[in-house]
């Protein structure tokens, strides 16, 4: 693709956009704000969204995207060697201050490598120069694992964008140059710079320890950077509205923040506490304005309905007319007033994540429902004049058996069978989805320390998985392969030791089973191995604000099948949580 094709590319998107934000470049710090993937799928992501509101804010900040090409583009473009441009002004990222990637995914980081490539800059960190512009990584995988981006970052923010931003202004207005500008940065909570330390490793692998180096004032751990409230915070929502996009012009707009359930495995539970809700007010400004432009409202939240006015929310935004799509439903929130609001909004179809059949097994990952109080919620859901119902399950779980396996099915069934006693009234049948993904262990939950199950063991549940839930009429499964987990379990759970596999996997278009293979990773030994026994992890660079000891003593619970804290008690939970200082 020639430079004139992508300018006239970045304006045939503009001319399609409202709410895109020009400004001058003289005197300003030039962010080149990255979503490590297409336009479509960029547009769609509210952090994203969200960081660039926050930047483009700051006077002292102009703040212009850019997204990977699209595949019938990218192969081209990587051959004309022309430089990535920014969508707004059209500039070549590599003129920018700053390349800031906002990343959410794993999956993602080959395409952190392909932008840089595209843009003309050294991948690795160490290989740049005053020349390039400083490449910052952010966004919610920071703060869960840096480490296996280590190398290609210069400095990673790790947190909250609202609670980041404004150090990075104060650095940029009083800094001397690039590396007093970085010096500055790890002054301030939530920003690690990779280069500063030294990692020291044992003879068998493991770390021994992440050691500042002498004269750089980086602090022994990083502690992440996090609103301590959202009283007086706008809530993070859709500011450009585009028709190009996975959800269409649809206004995301974030509730509430966090969860305080504690389910064993879930990262975004412990990462986002304590749980923090958005004034209603603004929520319901925000929303109007936002009207004219779009007629349905995403709801990003993971409790929705632990926003005190929820109800008062829902209702006001059905009377505005939006058809209204919360991300999934939390269980023990459902209640007959929410689903008929949802109803009424024109949602045909709910998530729900029962993660597994039986009651044992969900006690060990400390999800407090009951298969009772599931098919209760089914019922709920379908008499509302729901149709269909999405279903979120987990296999290779802490001491699952077949029994658990049947239980999916069994509980699957029962839920049917309630799906067709009220479709039988309507003379309209819906369909369930249920959707089964084995247990990526992630860091920053109480099982960072367990091994991920060998394939061999998860092969086979995958396979009796597939046998069981076959040919029921109105009920479809989705079973990820092993394989794809496998590797997403390395970028999660490796460290910066893995960064030649992302490299070799970058350059041969994903051929992850290659790279491992080319790059001489040891990928068995970040996923399959039980670190129980090892002092540091590769992700304690980051404090997420949990004390490792809660962990440990959830871990042990969950071994017995022992509840931490009993349902329906999310004021009492909050109370209880070493949550942030
Ligand atoms: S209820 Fe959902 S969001 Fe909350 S901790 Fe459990 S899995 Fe995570």
């Amino acid at each position: 693709m020639k430079h004139w094709q992508q300018v006239e590319r970045a304006r045939a998107l503009l001319a399609k956009e409202v709410g895109y934000v020009i400004k001058p470049h003289g005197g300003r710090l030039r962010v080149a704000l990255a979503f490590p993937n297409t336009y479509f799928v960029g547009m769609s992501n509210l952090g994203f969204q969200t960081v660039y509101s926050l930047f483009n804010a700051e006077d002292g900040i102009v703040c212009e995207r850019v997204f990977l090409p699209a595949k019938s583009e990218l192969a081209e473009q990587k051959l004309a060697g022309v430089p990535l441009v920014t969508l707004e002004s059209q500039t070549p990222v590599r003129e920018f201050d700053v390349l800031a990637f906002s990343v959410s995914f794993e999956w993602d980081y080959t395409n952190v490598l392909t932008m840089m490539r595209l843009a003309g800059i050294p991948v690795r960190a160490a290989a740049r120069t005053h020349h390039d512009p400083l490449v910052m990584i952010g966004g919610a995988v920071t703060f869960v694992n840096p480490e296996p981006l280590a190398l290609f970052a210069d400095v990673i923010a790790a947190g909250e964008g609202e609670a980041l931003i404004p150090p990075l202004v104060r650095a940029f207005r009083t800094a001397s140059g690039r590396d007093d500008f970085l010096q500055q940065l790890v002054h301030e909570r939530g920003y690690y710079v990779p280069s500063f330390y030294d990692v020291r490793y044992n003879d068998n692998g493991t770390i021994r320890a992440f050691e500042p180096r002498a004269g750089t004032g980086a602090p022994a751990v990083v502690r992440k950077a996090a609103l301590k409230t959202t009283e007086a915070s706008d809530p993070p929502a859709t500011t450009i509205f585009t028709p190009d996009t996975e959800f269409g012009s649809r206004f995301l707009i974030e509730v509430v923040r966090g969860c305080a359930n504690l389910c064993r495995f879930c990262w975004a539970g412990y990462n986002y506490l304590p749980v923090r809700a958005f004034p209603k007010e603004r929520i319901l400004e925000l929303a109007a304005k936002a009207r004219p432009h779009s007629n349905r409202a995403g709801l990003v939240s993971i409790a929705l309905c632990d926003h005190p006015d929820i109800e008062e929310i829902l209702t006001r935004l059905v009377e505005m007319g939006f058809a209204i799509s919360p991300a999934s439903l939390r269980l023990d929130d459902i209640t007959p007033t929410i689903l008929s609001l949802l109803r009424r909004s024109g949602e045909k179809t709910i998530t729900i994540a029962p993660e597994t059949g039986s009651d044992r097994l969900r006690r060990v990952i400390n999800k407090t429902v009951t298969n009772d109080e599931i098919l209760a919620a089914a019922d709920m859901i379908f008499a509302s004049g729901i149709e269909n119902l999405k279903l979120y399950y987990m296999i290779g779980l802490p001491t699952e058996t077949d029994d658990d396996l049947v239980a999916i099915r069994d509980q699957t069934l029962q839920l049917r069978e309630i799906m067709l006693r009220h479709a039988r009234g309507r003379g309209q049948i819906g369909r369930i989805v249920g959707s089964v993904n084995p247990l990526v262990p992630k860091p920053g939950t109480a099982y960072q320390w367990l091994p991920m199950e060998d394939d061999g063991s998860i092969n086979r549940k995958i396979r009796r998985m597939k046998s069981l839930t076959a040919d029921i009429d109105n009920v479809y499964f989705n079973i990820k392969s092993e394989r794809h987990s496998f590797y997403q379990a390395l970028m999660s759970l490796g460290d910066r030791r893995v960064a030649p596999a992302i490299e070799a996997a970058e350059r041969n278009g994903g051929d992850w089973r290659a790279a491992v293979a080319e790059s001489g990773v040891d990928a068995d030994f970040f996923v399959f191995r039980d670190r129980s026994g090892d002092a540091v992890l590769p992700w304690d660079i980051i404090d997420g604000g949990m004390k490792s000891s809660f962990f440990r003593s959830e871990f042990d619970k969950s071994t017995r099948a022992e509840q931490t804290l009993p349902p329906k008690r999310q004021k009492e939970n909050a109370r209880l949580l070493p949550v942030l200082q």
